[in-house]
């Protein structure tokens, strides 16, 4: 990684070297509890299972400095030499109840997903709190943390393994059975089950290649294979076109019945459904209340439904990028 403290002039290239930085870091994390500079206390204790509230208490939140720049995600990386160290949540306090469907909006670079990676202890916060099931995540156990909450972005990384065994890690004694009906619930079942190989098809560069959105509902079969009680999504799907949009909306329909969800929205749709809208602008929450009261508020919400929800996504071509396993 040495080469991203030179200038980022030459972005292409680091890229790469982010992506797989990227792909490392989402196995450890999914999968070994291993994030670099997050550590469990020796008195760490158990979220309760089936815990389903969320509550951010007064959060202010600064990235660390560009050492830990492993952990920051493509887009970010064009970020690092403009807002390093500037706060990035400025109080932030907010509560998702069991069993809502809170969505979050915000123009671009308001700190959504900053706030999400917060719950899932990609990075602490710098002051304040974030709890899940009343318990201070950085008093948690890793393994219930992890158990607790599923979290499907907009990069879902596969492995180059074969699909069973990409799916067996949210759940490493599923049958095959169960693998169907996840696959069945994420609206992939039938693309796979007409491979020649089915389950065993081996994915990734040197196999077989899923576009965007297949690959999301993947990873939305690996959720619903974990049932967390919370689901984290961010739910962007400029890149797919609208079949596959179609599909993966479905798909998450699946994954977020009869669980708390916290949605970073770009559709009108989830929005207008969300229990409790929270708009983010600045890394502050700016108004928050239900679609049509925001709407009637005539504040930035009003706006964003103007310009970003109600009109149809226009499909942007996919940045370049190198195929990750
Ligand atoms: P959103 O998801 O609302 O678009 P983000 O949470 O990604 O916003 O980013 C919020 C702010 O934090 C932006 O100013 C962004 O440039 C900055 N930022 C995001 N990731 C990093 C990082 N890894 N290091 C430094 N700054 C970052
Ligand atoms: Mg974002």
């Amino acid at each position: 990684l040495t080469r991203l403290y030179g200038p980022l002039t030459a972005l292409s290239n680091v890229r790469v070297d982010v992506m797989s930085a990227l792909v490392s870091f989402d196995r450890v994390f999914e999968v070994l509890d291993l994030s670099p500079g997050i550590e469990e206390k020796p008195d760490a204790v158990d979220i309760p299972a089936g815990s389903g509230r969320i509550e951010f208490r007064d959060v202010h939140f600064r990235y660390p400095s560009a050492a830990d720049v492993s952990l920051a995600t493509l887009e970010d990386v064009t970020a690092l030499d403009r807002t390093e160290g500037a706060p990035v949540l400025k109080g932030v306090d907010f509560t998702v109840e069991p069993g809502q469907m809170v969505a979050l909006v915000g123009p671009s670079g308001a700190g959504k997903s900053t706030t999400s990676m917060l719950i899932s202890r990609v990075y602490d916060v710098t002051e304040g709190g974030v709890l899940v099931g009343g318990v201070d995540v950085r008093d948690a156990t890793l393994s219930s943390l992890r158990d607790t909450i599923g979290v499907v972005t907009q990069d879902s990384h596969l492995f180059h393994e074969t699909i069973a065994d990409n799916l067996r890690y949210a759940q490493p004694t599923a049958t095959d059975d169960d693998i169907w009906q996840a696959l069945t619930g994420a609206q992939i079942a039938d693309l796979v089950r007409a491979l020649p190989d089915g389950l065993d098809t081996v994915v990734g560069e040197r196999g077989y290649r899923f576009s965007g959105g297949e690959k999301q509902r993947l990873a939305i079969a690996r959720l619903l294979l974990k049932h967390p009680s919370i689901v984290i999504l961010d739910e962007a799907t400029a890149h797919l076109d609208s079949e596959s949009e179609a599909a993966v909306q479905r798909a998450l329909t699946t994954a977020l019945e009869g669980r708390t969800a916290l949605v970073i929205a770009h559709r009108l749709a989830t929005v207008r459904d969300a229990d409790l809208i929270l708009v983010l602008d600045g890394g502050r929450i700016v108004e928050r209340g239900r679609h049509p009261d925001l709407v009637a508020a005539g504040g930035l919400y009003a706006e964003l439904y103007r310009t970003q929800f109600a009109v149809e996504p226009t499909p942007e071509p996919a940045p370049y990028r190198e195929e990750v396993e």
